[in-house]
C-alpha cells in the first residue's frame, strides 16, 4: 500500500518533493529535478518540460519539514539512492 505524508509545508501541486511509503519499506524523502524549459534547451536528451532529470532518495523517521515522527525509531534503515537520468 502507498502512503504519502500530507504536510503543511509541502505544496501538493509541488510535486518535487515528497515523503512516501510503500508497504513495508521505510518512509523516504524524493527528491526529483523536473525539467524546466532552459533544460530542454542545454540538454537534447531531454524532450518534455517535467521530465525527471533527477532523483534522491533518502530514508527517514521525521518529516524534515514540519517534524511529525512518522515511523518508530527501531525501524530506522539509513539509505542513500542518487539516480541521474540525464545521459542515456
Ligand atoms: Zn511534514
Amino acid at each position: 500500500m502507498y502512503k504519502q505524508h500530507t504536510c503543511a509545508f509541502l505544496d501538493i501541486k509541488h510535486d518535487s518533493t515528497l515523503i512516501i511509503k510503500e508497504d513495508d519499506e521505510p518512509w523516504i524523502l524524493r527528491i526529483l529535478k523536473l525539467a524546466t524549459e532552459d533544460d530542454l534547451e542545454n540538454n537534447h536528451h531531454l524532450e518534455i518540460i517535467g521530465d525527471i532529470i533527477d532523483q534522491i532518495e533518502i530514508t527517514v523517521c521525521f518529516c524534515p519539514y514540519c517534524g511529525a515522527q512518522l515511523d518508530k525509531l527501531e525501524n530506522m534503515l539509513i539509505s542513500y539512492s542518487y539516480n541521474d537520468s540525464s545521459h542515456w
